[in-house]
Parts: C-alpha cells; structure tokens; sequence
C-alpha cells in the first residue's frame, strides 16, 4: 500500500529560514517574460529543530570562502558571472553563534546539491554528519576541478573530512513508496524529515518535506527559482539549460511538484530563490518557532 506522503502524519520539527549571502541574477533568466532586470537571488537556509536530534540545517547558503575558492581562474569566472555578495554578519555559523548556537552543536547537514550557494558553509560544522543523494554526490567526483565551475562545484567548499561524515540517503533512509514522487526517504526512519528526488537543475537533487505544529513546509532547494514555475508553469528563459543537469528532469521535477501542489494546496512550498515565497517566511530574529 502506497503511504502518499502529502497526508503522512509526521513527528513535529521546528523551523527557521533565513539568508546567508546572495547573487544577481535576471528576472527574465529566472522566469521566461519577466523584465529583463537585476534581480537578488538570496541564498536561504534552513535551521530545523528536531525533537530528539536536536540541530538540523537543510543548505547553508554562502559564506566568505566563496571569495578564496574564485580568486583565480578558472573559478574566477563562476564570480564574474554571479556577483556575490556575502558579509561575515550574514553567514549562517555568525547567525547561530549571535542566537547562541554553537557550529559545533549542528550535528545533521541535508544537502539538496552542490552548488556553491548551497555549501559554501559546510566547513564552519566540524561535528556534522552530512546527507545527500548518491548522484550528487557522484556528480562532484565525477566532474574535473578544473571544470567544476562550469557546473556550480567548487570543491574546495567540500570539507577534506566529506568522505568519512557523509551518509547517503538511499543507504540510510526508510523508503517509502510515493503517488507522486515515487519514492521519498525518511532520512531518520522516525517520520520527521522524507527527502524526495528533484533532479533536473542539478543531478540528484534533493528536497525536503517536514511539519511543525503550524505547517507543512517542502523546501525544494532550486527545483525551481521561481514558485511559479510550479503554479503556472512559467519556466525560466531556455538559455539557462546550459548550466542545467537535465532540462527533461527539471520538467518532470516541476510536474510532479505541480501535482503535489494541486492536492495539497496548503503545504507551503519553498524554492531556495524564490523572494515571493521567502520574504513572507524569514526573519532576521532567530526564532525557532514562528513557522
Ligand atoms: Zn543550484
């Protein structure tokens, strides 16, 4: 029997999304019409308090290494072209030690993908376990460092230390069958956080689905830049399929995230980049339990 994970009753988490850091972008690359404008693209993360295991982050949006991992070329490029702003005030290890969270009590990382506006925080968490797809990861080794600007990979964001603190959702999650997305992992196997493929943008791209007591929340990292690409279908301008894994899964990604939304239109869903959806949801307090 299928279990559909859009009616599962879930362990209760807390949430809190804020940004750390940003990069320009066009309006008209992210949504295909929109004016041809510099547009903020804030790189939001989310800090998740699970009732047993404590601290949680999905992402950890930039942090100033970026600057040393694109002073010189070919890296250099990857900075040209995205135009990052991040300030030590703005990175998230600065915004959990001012709410009084120690880095060194993050104990569980999800990484949706590897994209520098995604990791580029993953060094400032020494004691933490790291989660992620297989083929993302496999998309990291697998691409030369030389290149891995071209894709969004800066390897030297990875912690020298990733191979031995990484567990793969596929080997360590319950599965679970899934309507819409096939299959989800629930990465704890206590019905807290289900992770579910949303490959396309880049491969094996992950998102997450979790409750607290107000909501239901999908973060659904950049499965989209704009929520609607979901709601509309109004998909980004065709020259972006050149830093895109996979333009046919992106197309199958927002589908299946389409449906979800069809069914269960009060489940918030929030794509990293997208200020109409999170604008309404961060706040520059820390507070774990407005959402
Ligand atoms: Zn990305």
């Amino acid at each position: 029997m299928n279990l559909l994970i859009g009616i599962r009753i879930m362990k209760h988490c807390k949430l809190y999304l804020n940004y750390a850091g940003f990069c320009q972008a066009k309006a008209s690359h992210a949504v295909k019409g929109d004016p041809h404008k510099d547009i903020r693209f804030r790189a939001l993360f989310g800090l998740i308090e699970h009732p047993n295991l404590g601290w949680i982050l999905f992402d950890t949006g930039y942090a100033k290494r970026f600057y040393d991992a694109t002073k010189s070329f070919p890296n250099k490029i990857y900075a040209l072209i995205t135009k990052v702003t991040i300030v030590e005030n703005d990175e998230i290890k600065k915004q959990l030690i001012d709410a009084e969270i120690s880095p060194n009590d993050i104990k569980h990382i999800i990484i949706s993908h590897f994209h520098a506006d995604h990791i580029a925080g993953l060094k400032d968490f020494k004691n933490a376990q790291f989660y992620c797809s297989k083929l993302a990861w496999t998309q990291v080794v697998n691409i030369p460092a030389f290149w891995g600007f071209a894709k969004g990979i800066l390897k030297s964001l990875i912690p020298d230390t990733f191979l031995q603190r990484v567990l793969f959702i596929e080997d360590v999650s319950k599965e679970i069958d899934d309507e819409i997305f096939g299959k989800v992992y629930d990465i704890f196997s206590d019905d807290s956080i289900l992770a579910f493929n949303v490959p396309g943008h880049a491969a094996g791209q992950i998102g997450v689905k979790l409750q607290t007591n107000k909501q239901t929340y999908l973060l659904v990292a950049d499965a989209c830049w704009d929520i609607r690409a979901i709601t509309d279908l109004a998909f980004p301008h065709p020259i972006v399929r050149l830093f895109f894994d996979s333009w046919k899964d992106f197309k199958q990604s927002i589908f299946k995230l389409k449906k979800y939304h069809k069914k269960y239109p009060n489940h918030i869903i929030v794509p990293t980049h997208c200020h109409r959806t999170t604008e309404k949801l961060v706040s520059k307090k820390l507070n774990i339990d407005e959402l």
